[in-house]
């Protein structure tokens, strides 16, 4: 537990300073998703954000998007580590659940 803190902490100062950088821009949390019983994410590539650019996978109002969208969520450190909808494969998630990354995924 201990070591596992101390990982995280770790990995939040090297990424703080430039926290989009992390960002890949896959553009999956900007689609609806859904979780299952067993906590498995599931993305609706049929429903996206009304301002996400599906070409580019970029979102339209990025600058704005938190006055826009009411549904649009600044990544956290707090969402990174335990926000459910998160998709398994963002970049955050993968960097800050440090407990699953000798787990195969
Ligand atoms: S408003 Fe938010 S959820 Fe919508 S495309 Fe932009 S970043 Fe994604
Ligand atoms: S799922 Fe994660 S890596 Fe992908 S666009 Fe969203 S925040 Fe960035």
């Amino acid at each position: 537990m201990v070591e596992t803190v101390i990982r995280v902490l770790a990995e939040y100062r090297k990424h703080r300073k430039d926290w989009d950088a992390l960002c890949r821009r896959c553009g999956l949390c900007c689609y609806e998703r859904s979780v299952s019983r067993v906590g498995e994410v599931a993305v609706d590539l049929l429903s996206p954000c009304e301002y996400l650019d599906e070409n580019s996978r970029l979102c339209m109002v990025y600058e704005n998007r938190f006055r826009e969208c009411r549904d649009c969520q600044k990544v956290n450190l707090f969402r990174a580590l335990f926000h459910r909808y998160l998709p398994p494969g963002c970049a955050y998630a993968r960097t800050f659940r440090v407990w699953k990354q000798n787990r195969p995924r």
